[in-house]
């Protein structure tokens, strides 16, 4: 008997502005929509998600009006899990198993980040969140990406924008010059200073041969076609 062949294995990106629709806190008609996207990949890709948390703390504005920055850091990562448990709730609704996996012990609200666990989950056509980042102060959720989609096998990142629909030479909101970019390296991302991910991500995916697409999700069913490992947005490779 020959060993079914591996599925795509994807890790999806989030930043916590998707789930606010640009304002604080959740809103339950995006992130409905975002998880209906996903379920609909249900049984073809192995899918995890990283969630950020920017909608309610960034723990370096926090800092910056006073705050101790680690602690600071701490309720961002906190802010984290509410998300992720906001899309577990409307992935479940969408008839999409899931787990949380959550970097800071929570267990009445989710499992702890254990990488084989995660992968079995996938395996299982169950869909992992990732929430509280790395669980440590001075992370970002980007650099999470990175790490756990290389400690769990993950064929690519898939990074969801809002606002724009993939890498530009320059910010298309303030740059009338500036064009779409469908491929750079993250050499070039990392000496012309594009602000993809943050660098400690770039790097981390460079030094480990893990590729990258970045995408808008306004689209029609754009979560979806990246999932599907259609080739939307801009590919950013090592
Ligand atoms: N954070 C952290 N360590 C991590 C991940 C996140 O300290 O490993 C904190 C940090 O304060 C950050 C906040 O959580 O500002 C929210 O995460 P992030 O800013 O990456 O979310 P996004 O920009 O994707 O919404």
């Amino acid at each position: 008997v020959e060993p079914a062949p591996r599925r795509r294995r994807v890790l999806l990106k989030l930043s916590g502005e998707v789930f606010g629709g640009g304002h604080v806190g959740v809103d339950p008609a995006t992130v409905r929509g975002i998880a209906e996207q996903i379920a609909a990949v249900r049984g073809e890709v192995e899918v995890s998600v990283v969630v950020g948390g920017g909608n309610f703390f960034r723990g370096a504005e926090l800092s910056r009006a006073g705050m101790d920055r680690a602690r600071a850091d701490y309720i961002g990562m906190l802010g984290t899990v509410m998300n992720a448990l906001a899309l577990q709730d409307f992935l479940e609704q969408s008839g999409q198993p899931t787990r949380v996996q959550s970097a800071i012990t929570m267990g009445q609200v989710s499992e702890s980040y254990i990488p084989l666990r995660a992968v079995r989950h996938m395996e299982k056509d169950r869909v992992v969140i990732f929430g509280a980042g790395a669980g440590m102060p001075y992370f970002s959720t980007d650099t999470v990406c990175a790490q756990r989609a290389l400690e769990t096998g993950a064929d690519m990142v898939l990074m969801a924008k809002s606002g724009v629909d993939g890498v530009y030479t320059a910010d298309p909101k303030t740059d009338p010059t500036a064009e779409k970019l469908d491929h750079l390296t993250y050499t070039e991302a990392l000496r012309k200073d594009i602000r993809v991910m943050d660098q400690t991500a770039m790097t981390m995916c460079n030094d480990n041969s893990l590729s990258m697409r970045v995408f808008g999700m306004e689209g029609d069913g754009n979560i979806t076609r990246a999932l599907l490992g259609e080739e939307i947005g801009t590919l950013v490779t090592p």
